[in-house]
């Protein structure tokens, strides 16, 4: 098994939670209830990706499992604990990538976590507890018969990604000269690349390592590197209602005690690393989750 993750950047986490969280004023709810006042009414509505093996995965049995799955529940249940509230019950909702930001907006949802990238532009829509993961851009490959092993093998190649993630968008900007074919779920890119309609899938490792364990043989993931580093870093957060700073401060708070109780590690073993078989870092060091 190849090792695709590398260390947390803390430092460069710290600088980027500081500027998403410039400018937070109140707790604006402008439709439906925050996150808070879900939790303590005792029912909650949540989002995450129901295709993405070790992450997000709505089973045959209609049970949830996946890292996002349990680092959301062990959120909310630490925000009930913490309060004195009843642990909720959990409504599960599917956000695909592109949707993110306006069912959070539409108060479909009161938080995302669904292998969601901070980044600015989304950081205008939403608020984002976090960063609680750090993952890079990679590739997806048949293990069969194919000579792509990096950027620059893309040029003129059929690649496909998911409309409205950061994956696309990178893509885009960097090598113009790449057929990119936007889908709008990433197991639908998978299905594209084993019938040979696609040259590869561009993602987060984390995802494509989960797709890789689900058809062993078939597929590979491709390591993505520019001038000797990652060639992306993703930082997941949780997304929340733009400027409700009292959420963010609880998830935070949440979080916090995820890492320092043993659950992140945890959490890791059972999902990636030993569930679907993909190498995660665990950071070591706090102090990217001080506010
Ligand atoms: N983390 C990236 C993003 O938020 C890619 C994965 C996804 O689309 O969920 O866009």
């Amino acid at each position: 098994m190849n090792r695709i993750f590398r260390a947390l950047a803390t430092t460069s986490i710290a600088a980027l939670t500081a500027t998403m969280l410039v400018g937070c004023g109140g707790t604006s709810n402008a439709t439906g209830d925050g996150l808070l006042a879900q939790i303590e009414a005792g029912n909650v509505t949540l989002g995450t990706k129901y295709d993405q093996p070790g992450l997000g995965l709505r089973e045959a049995d209609g049970s949830m499992t996946g890292l996002d799955v349990e680092i959301m529940t062990y959120v909310v249940n630490s925000i009930a604990d913490a309060n004195g509230w009843e642990h909720p019950e959990i409504t599960w909702r599917e956000t695909p990538s592109a949707q993110r930001e306006t069912l959070i907006q539409n108060g479909e949802v009161a938080a995302i976590g669904a292998t969601y990238s901070i980044n600015s532009s989304r950081a205008e829509a939403v608020s984002f507890g976090g960063p609680y993961l750090l993952t890079h851009q990679g590739l997806l490959v048949r293990s069969e018969g194919n000579d792509i092993n990096g950027l620059d093998d893309l040029d003129g190649r059929i690649l496909c990604s998911v409309t409205g993630s950061t994956p696309a968008q990178k893509v885009k900007d960097a090598l113009p000269g790449v057929q990119l074919q936007e889908y709008d779920t990433y197991s639908s890119c998978v299905e594209a690349l084993r019938n040979g309609n696609v040259d590869a899938l561009t993602t987060d490792n984390t995802i494509l390592g989960g797709y890789a364990a689900q058809s062993p043989g078939d597929f590979k993931v491709v390591e993505l590197e520019k001038d000797g580093e990652p060639f992306t870093n993703e930082h997941y957060g949780i997304g929340v209602t733009k400027d409700d700073t009292k959420t963010v401060d609880a998830i935070n708070t949440a979080l916090k005690a995820m890492y320092e109780d043993g659950s992140f590690d945890t959490f890791v073993d059972e999902n990636l690393e030993g569930g679907v078989g993909v190498e995660q870092d665990k950071p070591g060091d706090l102090s990217f989750l001080e506010q």
